[in-house]
């Protein structure tokens, strides 16, 4: 949690410091409420979580006389309310053996980087994971990728420079079904010449891994960069036309001050935030929590 703050700090500044200007003693009326609304959209919550915040004050405390601290309060709950039904963690099904998660997202996102961290955390409570290399088309992704196999102790199935990812893929479940894996992590490529390889690409991988295992991958995880702000909420847009999304990562949250951005994906798709990166090393990888990522917000 004292990551996630530090992590949070400049998003914190963004509306905490905006708040500060916009509240101090003073009556909740129309101008009030759109500084306020203003405030919202800037800090990258959106605007439908602008409006709904406001409709909410509005109806609530319209023309009442309020301190900064009390608006910080109502305004973090307001936004726990959003996050709540998204902060759904990650565990991996025991009925499947291995549970696979293929991680999709625009190239440079923190994909490789995440399933890294993953394999960390649910290795050290004890799971067996092991990571693809799935991201042939760059021979770094693979080579970054045994880094962090040799870094955290888990198995890295690779093949050579461009490689047949699905084929990878299919080996690498193969393997996992045979060692009793907990958990096998596929990486991806984010970057194909245009939407329509990307998506054949990704629809080969799952319909050969479902030669093996007909249920396979059993979670597809997108990964955000939330630098990006708004960018991302276009990127669950394409990546939900390409594949059956079932949960979002979010990352770079640590020095960005867009973390707003996660509230706006919230309200806008619905899609469970299983877990955010805080940093580049290993240990930089939380659960995601409502209240907290409210308050850090909020400040
Ligand atoms: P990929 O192309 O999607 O696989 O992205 P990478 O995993 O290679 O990450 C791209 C860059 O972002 C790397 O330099 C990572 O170290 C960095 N990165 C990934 N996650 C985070 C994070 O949570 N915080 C910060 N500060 N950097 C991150």
């Amino acid at each position: 949690f004292s990551r996630l703050k530090a992590g949070l700090s400049r998003s914190t500044q963004k509306l905490s410091g905006g708040l500060s200007a916009v509240f101090t003693r003073r009556k909740l009326d129309d101008q009030a409420l759109e500084d306020l609304e203003d405030l919202l959209i800037s800090a990258d919550l959106g605007p439908n979580v602008a409006a709904k915040v406001i409709d909410s004050f509005r109806s609530s405390k319209f023309g009442k006389e309020v301190t900064d601290e009390e608006v910080r309060t109502a305004l973090a709950e307001e936004i726990a309310k959003i996050l709540e039904p998204v902060a759904i963690p990650f565990e991996p099904d025991p009925a499947h053996k291995p549970h696979v998660v293929l991680v999709v997202g625009v190239n440079g996102t923190g994909k490789t980087t995440t399933i890294g961290k993953m394999a960390r955390y649910y290795g050290e409570q004890g799971k067996k994971v092991m990571m693809v290399a799935g991201d042939t088309f760059r021979a770094a992704a693979v080579e970054q990728l045994q880094v962090w196999g040799e870094r955290v102790g888990a198995p890295v199935i690779a093949g050579p420079p461009n490689a047949d990812a699905a084929g990878l893929a299919f080996e690498a479940l193969k393997k996992g079904k045979a060692e009793g894996a907990d958990l096998l992590l596929v990486d991806t490529a984010g970057r194909l010449h245009n939407k329509g390889a990307l998506m054949e690409e990704l629809a080969k991988i799952i319909r050969v891994m479902r030669k093996f295992d007909e249920t396979a991958p059993h979670s597809v995880f997108l990964v955000l960069d939330a630098t990006t702000g708004q960018n991302a909420m276009e990127q669950v847009r394409v990546f939900k036309e390409l594949v059956n999304v079932t949960g979002l990562v979010v990352t770079k949250l640590d020095g960005s001050a867009r973390g707003g951005i996660v509230v706006a994906l919230a309200d806008a798709f619905g899609l469970p935030v299983h877990m955010v990166g805080v940093g580049e090393q290993a240990e930089d990888l939380r659960p995601f929590s409502a209240q907290a990522f409210a308050q850090g917000l909020v400040g």
